[in-house]
């Protein structure tokens, strides 16, 4: 295809204007758009303590982490075959994590090492690269993550390098509930295999309990590449003390060891008759060391219904005093069910377990492979508990905490800007999750467990950055936020954080919701915005106020001459909220924007928005 033109920025000065354009070596454009971010109107004592640290760094060729999560820890000497290449394509953080925990363990051990995220690998890198390893996750339908668009594409397209020299180790992150459980690292795996390179560890395949396996496949990476690269002379490792890269930043706290938040305020943000319940709450983080920044998501650890608890006990007729060993802990059954247990997510694993144990030919159907669908729906609808009841089978308490999910935390896309609310201090959207089924209500774990947080029950949390969902660099850049539901939340802070550093860009933000007059999140804020010139254009699509459906790609569609011109012009895109549909359905209305208004083919404007994407212009934090 001819280069490229579209998309670009139409006369407008796109770095900042007081800065020198300097050639910038092996920094990639987002790091030195996110050097201008961090440098941005620092007075000159700052800019130059900025550059003597740097210049500290380099002299002891130490140690370099960068606020990107692309961190750098390579001895002096690092001739890049000889180092180990740690790549990780991350939607949710999981990934990233495993890949940095791999990392502090060979830069510990004293390999040479480096740690990228797939969007910011230079792909050009490949053929020279000699010892890989990958940590990928796969989304729903088998996709890669956003981040990770870019490089997959590369790989099993036509352009990959043939790679006879490399060594490479990939871990799949995955949910086994999903029919294409890790597809992406099953498919990069193989690639790499005929592309001629070699697997010094195994394929692994984590489910969303990813800690057992992520840390076996990392040690058997690393004994491979202790082998492969050479023990290290104690030199090498001399002098270099091991960073905990999770902890940069100082934070005390982390998804391990979360911060039990005090509840400032939890209120109904949605009128009376509203079909739905949705709250805004406010925490305190005050004490915590945990700093955020507008696109980041909270992390929350849920404690399950305890009416739930009592009655999977006296379903099971178990007592809830019973203490139960489980890999390595012993802990009282009614713990375990409370706190450590998934009860509300219904998951592969556990019906394959419970269609064993109780013999029963309908379950075991359900999990045949030409019965997905079924599956899905079922997955969908119902909780472990009418397992057990529709199915009884008498599992003892170590069985059942075995058979059973552990729990994994929910994430929350932050919905303030600390520079607003004060940095001891965050909020959220919460749509609560209640549905009926099998005739009795279903909760959901996390949303429940937040409803009734109040000064009686503190909530542990913890901050999940989101590198890929930020703000531009460029405060004179226009943004466009489309956020039906509670995916509205992460504009709610982009909209405080522009307003309080008085972006010069227009903010437009597209919503969309059941009806105006129930569910319109809020509005009060959003006409303020309005008024104050926080908020240029606001475009609205309740769902329920009409016979026909009125979407957010609907009005993606109907405004697409206006949405197209502000691209072009250099604005950045955000979507927020259901993958599974709504994300989808935003993405082929955005090509027929391109189509229509841009005079480009379906397939150009596909390679557009893959190219906003690749970026970063167009990021989706969407689950
Ligand atoms: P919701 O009630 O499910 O939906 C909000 C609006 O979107 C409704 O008007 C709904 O219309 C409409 N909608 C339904 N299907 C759509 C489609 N294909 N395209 C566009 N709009 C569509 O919203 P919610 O419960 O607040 O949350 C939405 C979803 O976003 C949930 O899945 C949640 O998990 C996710 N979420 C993700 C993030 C994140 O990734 N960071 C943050 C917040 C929320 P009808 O119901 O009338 O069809």
């Amino acid at each position: 295809m001819a280069a490229k033109t579209y998309g670009r920025p139409k006369g407008k000065i796109v770095s900042v204007a007081t800065r020198p354009i300097l050639p910038t070596p092996g920094l990639t454009a987002e790091r030195v758009a996110l050097l201008h971010r961090l440098t941005e109107g620092l007075p000159p004592a700052d800019l130059y303590w900025i550059s003597a640290w740097s210049a500290a760094l380099a002299a002891q060729a130490t140690r370099v982490v960068l606020p990107a999560g692309a961190v750098v820890a390579e001895a002096p000497n690092a001739a890049t075959g000889e180092r180990l290449t740690v790549l990780y394509g991350s939607q949710t953080g999981n990934s990233r994590r495993v890949a940095e925990r791999l990392t502090e363990r060979a830069t510990a051990a004293g390999l040479n090492v480096r740690l990228l995220r797939t969007g910011a690998y230079p792909v050009r890198e490949l053929a020279q690269e000699r010892h890989l390893a990958l940590v990928i996750s796969s989304q729903g339908d088998g996709d890669p993550p956003d981040d990770a668009l870019g490089f997959v594409e590369f790989l099993t397209g036509k352009r990959a390098p043939k790679l006879p020299l490399l060594k490479f180790a990939v871990l799949g992150l995955g949910d086994s509930s999903y029919p294409q459980f890790c597809a992406v690292s099953r498919r990069l795996d193989a690639r790499f295999a005929e592309l001629g390179a070699q697997r010094f560890a195994p394929l692994g395949e984590a489910d969303v309990d990813f800690e057992a396996v992520g840390a076996s496949w990392s040690d058997g990476v690393l004994e491979r590449t202790r082998e492969a690269l050479g023990t290290p002379a104690a030199s090498a490792a001399a002098g270099q003390r091991p960073v905990a890269l999770h902890a940069v930043g100082g934070a005390l706290h982390d998804r391990e060891k979360p911060f039990a938040a005090e509840v400032l305020d939890n209120q109904r943000i949605v009128s009376r008759d509203s079909a739905r319940e949705v709250r805004h709450i406010e925490l305190s983080l005050q004490g915590s060391g945990l700093r955020y920044e507008p696109g980041d998501a909270l992390g929350v650890w849920p404690c399950n219904p305890p009416a739930l608890v009592e009655e999977f006990l006296r379903l099971q007729r178990l007592d809830g005093g019973q203490e139960v060993a489980h890999e390595g802990r012993r802990l009282p059954l009614a713990r375990w069910l409370g706190q450590e247990r998934e009860l509300t997510r219904l998951s592969r694993p556990l019906l394959t377990a419970h269609a064993a144990a109780s013999g029963n030919a309908e379950l075991a159907r359900v999990l045949e492979p030409e019965r997905r669908e079924a599956l899905t729906r079922l997955l969908d609808t119902d909780q472990p508990i009418d397992l057990l009841r529709r199915h009884p089978v008498s599992w003892d308490a170590a069985q059942l905490v075995a058979a059973l999910r552990p729990l994994t935390p929910r994430l929350y896309s932050i919905a303030s800007s600390p520079k607003v609310v004060g940095e001891d201090e965050v909020h959220l959207t919460v749509a609560i999750l209640e549905y009926h089924a099998h005739g009795s209500a279903h909760l959901g774990a996390a949303s429940s467990f937040l409803a009734a947080a109040g000064d009686e029950r503190r909530v542990p949390v913890f901050v999940e950055p989101n590198e890929r969902f930020r703000l531009p660099a460029d405060a004179s850049r226009d943004i466009i936020m489309i956020g039906p539901g509670t995916g509205v939340a992460p504009f709610r802070a982009f909209v405080q954080e522009r307003q309080a550093v008085g972006a010069a860009g227009r903010n437009w933000l597209l919503f969309g919701n059941r009806h105006f007059a129930q569910d319109f999140l809020y509005q009060a804020e959003w006409q303020q915005a309005l008024q104050d010139g926080a908020l240029h254009r606001l475009d609205l699509a309740f769902s329920r106020d009409s016979a026909a459906k009125t979407y957010v790609q609907h009005r993606v569609r109907e405004h697409g001459r206006e949405l197209y011109a502000w691209l072009r012009e250099g604005a950045h895109l955000y979507v927020c909220g259901d993958a599974t549909h709504m994300a989808k359905d935003v993405h082929e209305a955005l090509v027929d924007v391109a189509v229509a208004h841009g005079g480009l083919s379906a397939e150009d404007a596909r390679d557009w928005l893959a190219e906003l994407l690749q970026e970063g212009r167009y990021a989706r934090d969407v689950y």
